[in-house]
């Protein structure tokens, strides 16, 4: 590990913050009908322009990593800094306090499709295809469900055959996140249709620009196309891109799954904070009406018990140990939360929620109404995670499965996905 102190290692990435991007204007300067109007849960830009992102993204990615920034934890053998992730989180901590290009696009990618190739991968595999993900030049996504295999992931249908040193993959994958702009993705397949169904299961990274992998735009409620449809008709994969060993998938498909949870309850219920909600209700002069006032001050408490149960759960994740059930917890509250800001500022917007007359600060906001459901089913349905809380933290009997043999018997393998 390098010789470096958390104070030095905080000058020098604020010398390099300082030198490459612009200080972000302060929260508390946050002005009614000033600054960005854009509280949406889901990006609606077309395709092209979402390319020009990316490209600026990847570009301070590269500078990033160059500069020693880009993977700050990683081994230094792979071009990481080998430093302990208390760095990482406090370059992160830094970085949100300028304004750099938006890097949600490598959210799944680095989130969850890095993890499970540093510990399935490979070493040449991932000594490959870790520094170009963490260097931005190649990004991942995650082709797991299927559209009869959510919830219940380990039904997926789509098979993948031997073929020598070869693998042939066909079938389908559904709303699959940002597939279109990737250049990697982590598959499961099914490789075994005799054994029972989360045996037969085995874990592949599948380039997407492979002949035979087509991608469909899914459009959705809120206007824009996130998702995707991804079809395999016999695309070729090396065995050397297998991930973990044959027909043990679902222990790779639960790396992602488990860090797919801590990173998406680790998130907060209101873009733009708090602070726009209570400008809006001082804009629209609602401050004495008692219900609102009433809703505002339940909001303010609700997410500031998120605020501390992620406390929580970073300080558990500081001394080393792995995400718990916690963390589905805190992905409940969350989707609970931005269903009670959709609801409190469907009551004070009204209809101006529903027609774009121009005015800042109102009908942006049906972004975040339209797209609330989705974070509802993403990284684990609001259903499957309060069957995680029952049965793993409350201690209740299991939930019988539907591919239960015997009414006596419950489901053997019966994990649940989490994501
Ligand atoms: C924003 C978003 C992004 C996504 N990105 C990706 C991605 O990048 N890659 C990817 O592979 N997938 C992605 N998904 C898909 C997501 O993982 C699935 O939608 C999710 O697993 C639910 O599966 P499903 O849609 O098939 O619904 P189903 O599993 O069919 O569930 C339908 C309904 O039944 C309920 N239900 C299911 N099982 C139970 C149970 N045991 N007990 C009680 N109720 C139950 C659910 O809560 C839900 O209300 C994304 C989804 C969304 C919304």
């Amino acid at each position: 590990m390098a010789d470096i102190t958390l104070d030095e290692f905080r000058a020098e990435a604020r010398s390099f913050l300082e030198a490459n991007a612009g200080q972000k204007a302060e929260a508390a300067a946050f002005a009614w009908g000033e600054g960005p109007d854009d509280p949406a849960l889901f990006e609606t830009i077309d395709r092209d322009e979402e390319r020009r992102e990316l490209t600026r993204a990847q570009a301070w990615r590269a500078k990033r990593f160059d500069a020693g920034l880009g993977w700050i934890s990683g081994p230094p053998q792979l071009g990481g800094r080998g430093l302990a992730p208390a760095f990482e989180r406090a370059y992160g901590e830094l970085e949100s306090q300028f304004d750099v290009p938006d890097q949600s696009f490598f959210g799944i990618g680095l989130g969850m499709v890095a993890p499970t190739i540093a510990d399935h991968a490979t070493p040449t595999v991932a000594a490959d295809l870790l520094p170009k993900m963490y260097r931005g030049d190649i990004v991942g996504c995650q082709l797991f469900s299927e559209p009869g295999a959510g919830s219940d992931l380990a039904s997926l249908q789509m098979n993948a055959v031997r073929d020598g040193d070869e693998w042939l993959l066909n079938g389908q994958k559904v709303w699959t996140s940002g597939a279109h702009y990737s250049d990697i993705g982590e598959v499961i397949c099914r490789t075994e249709p005799d054994l029972p169904k989360h045996r037969g299961l085995t874990g592949f990274v599948v380039d997407m620009n492979a002949p035979g992998v087509e991608i469909r735009p899914l459009r959705q409620m809120t206007g824009g196309a996130n998702f995707n449809e991804v079809f395999f008709t016999d695309v070729r994969v090396s065995d050397s891109w297998r991930l973990g060993d044959v027909n043990d998938g679902w222990r790779v498909a639960l790396t992602t799954l488990m860090n797919e949870r801590a990173s998406i309850g680790g998130g907060s219920s209101t873009s733009g904070g708090f602070t726009r909600l209570q400008e809006m209700v001082r804009h629209f002069e609602l401050t004495d009406d008692p219900l609102i006032r009433q809703e505002l001050m339940d909001l303010y408490i609700r997410s500031q018990l998120l605020h501390y149960n992620n406390q929580r759960s970073l300080a558990a994740l500081k001394r080393g140990e792995l995400p718990g059930p916690e963390m589905s917890g805190s992905k409940l509250v969350l989707t609970e939360n931005m269903r009670r800001t959709s609801a409190f500022v469907s009551r004070v917007l009204g209809a101006r929620l529903t027609a774009d007359s121009g005015e800042w600060g109102t009908f942006s906001w049906a972004g975040y109404v339209l797209g609330m459901p989705g974070m509802a089913i993403a990284g684990g349905s609001d259903e499957v995670l309060r069957n995680i809380m029952g049965e793993r933290v409350l201690g209740l009997p299991k939930e019988p499965g539907i591919d239960t043999t015997s009414p006596f018997k419950t489901l053997a393998v019966g994990t649940k996905r989490q994501d």
